[in-house]
């Protein structure tokens, strides 16, 4: 006999668990079917265990820092072992209380992998499941490239396996994992080599954004080798050998970490048998209100292809709830104006367009605000992380369209300032606000 429930959420993760905990507050039945442990990539091998390695990076630079307040602070080295046990000891923690919760909420967990029979049923290891409404929620793995080799690679997911921290690790490829795990790394002892396929990191940011960062990652000690489209992976007596196609080796390398994008986890899941449309690249085709073509599948998350970001999916997740069972009916998420921030060293944020592409949509009416400076905090240090902020406005009226900024303090600052661009700040609303002395962040308030 199939068991019948309101709503099943196919995937554990971030977005899965927020719209089955959703609609389960409206009182529908519900289903989470997820092989495992239950967080998905954000608690289990990416936001939460990337965080506290981010944190132990900052601290190695601040006990650096703390010998121009005065410290007498001599650090003998940095235990990895026992970050990678504290850390793992607290996603585990994590992953009994997301279980807790959904008992709390009386949603039901599936430990297995679903596959569809048709667009209405599901199977579960030898279990039947039957919904009017489905959500594929199953995100993303880490890719990896095509090459003689390869296997000597690791990926994101491996990185947070590392029983010990590398002696010299090559890292390949220029977003969001690249920036972030090559600085970690540094940060924490190891020579670091980062491979960009162009000539710069994070292309999709404002230029202003990379260019900064890249300074702050040589300054760092990291080699950035541009150009470099891998070819090949060799073991040799030394280590890991790189050869790029252009016939460029690099050798000796403990560690190869692959950062060069994400993969839709779509192809289990027999969707042909739903009639589930999906892109080339296996990303499950979604409209505004997350329909997939098939009425009562839906899909959320970084299996979308929509920005990859947990906090993106949770709200896409909550929203499809509200719609199906809370009687909202036009509800849907509004992917514009999405803030992010990158952990890097500094951490930098974003929100809205960069310069370039508001060039391009609203050409002379965009007006551009920038600072650059050293924040106070460097004053007493040996190190000085730099800092700097763009404003790019559009009209007659300067109505705020990007907001960009690096430096000490941005991961925690772009939040409230991403809320001000929601709401259509103009510059003039930002003169017009009293700036907090002495703070990185007063300099937004205060450009001229
Ligand atoms: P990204 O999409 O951010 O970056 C991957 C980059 O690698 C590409 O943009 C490309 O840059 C380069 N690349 C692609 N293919 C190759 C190749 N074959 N060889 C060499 N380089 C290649 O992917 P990430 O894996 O860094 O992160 C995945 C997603 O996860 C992010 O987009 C983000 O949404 C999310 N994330 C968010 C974080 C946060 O919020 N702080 C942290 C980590 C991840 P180019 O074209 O310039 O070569």
């Amino acid at each position: 006999m199939p068991i019948h429930y309101d709503y099943i959420a196919i995937g554990g993760g971030s977005g899965g668990l927020a719209t089955a905990q959703r609609a389960a507050e409206y009182g529908a039945r519900v289903a989470v079917i997820q092989p495992g442990r239950l967080g998905g990539t954000c608690v289990n091998v990416g936001c939460v265990p990337k965080k506290l390695t981010w944190t132990a990076a900052m601290l190695a630079h601040a006990a650096e820092d703390a010998r121009g307040y005065g410290f007498d602070l001599t650090v003998h080295g940095h235990d990895w072992g026992r970050l990678k046990a504290g850390r793992d000891a607290f996603v585990a923690r994590l992953n009994g209380i997301y279980a807790a919760n959904l008992e709390k909420q009386k949603v039901d967990w599936l430990d297995g992998t679903a596959r569809f029979l048709d667009a209405h049923t599901l199977i579960v290891g030898g279990e039947v499941l039957t919904a009017p409404h489905i959500a594929i929620a199953t995100g993303g793995a880490p890719s990896v490239p095509d090459i003689p080799g390869a296997a000597l690679g690791i990926t994101s997911d491996g990185f947070f396996e590392l029983p010990s921290r590398p002696r010299s690790v090559a890292v390949i490829g220029s977003g969001y994992v690249a920036v972030e795990l090559a600085g970690a790394f540094a940060a924490l002892g190891a020579k670091v080599s980062l491979f960009i396929r162009h000539d710069r990191v994070l292309r999709s940011f404002d230029l202003m954004l990379s260019t900064a960062l890249m300074r702050a990652m040589g300054a760092d000690g990291i080699t950035l080798v541009a150009g470099a489209i891998p070819a090949a992976l060799k073991a040799t007596e030394s280590g890991t050998e790189l050869t790029l196609a252009d016939g460029r080796a690099f050798e000796g390398f403990d560690c190869v970490l692959f950062a060069i994008g994400r993969s839709p986890l779509s192809a289990s899941l027999d969707l042909a048998r739903a009639g589930v449309a999906l892109y080339d690249d296996g990303v499950v085709i979604t409209d505004k209100f997350q329909n997939t073509n098939v009425a009562g599948i839906y899909a959320i998350g970084d299996v979308t292809g929509r920005e990859a970001l947990t906090p993106v999916a949770i709200a896409a997740g909550r929203r499809l709830a509200d719609r199906l069972f809370g009687g909202q009916a036009e509800r849907f998420l509004d992917y514009a104006l999405t803030p992010t921030v990158v952990f890097s060293h500094p951490p930098l944020g974003t929100v809205g367009l960069s310069e370039a592409a508001a060039r391009e949509l609203h050409g002379a009416a965009v007006k551009v605000y920038t600072a650059e400076f050293t924040p106070m905090y460097y004053a007493l240090t040996e190190t000085k992380r730099g800092a700097e902020m763009k404003l790019v406005c559009v009209g007659d009226e300067e109505r705020i369209v990007g907001l960009h900024i690096i430096g000490q303090g941005a991961d925690e600052m772009l939040q409230g300032f991403a809320v001000a661009v929601k709401m259509g700040a103009t510059k003039r609303d930002f003169d017009d606000t009293i700036a907090i002395h002495p703070t990185v962040a007063e300099e937004l308030v205060t450009m001229r």
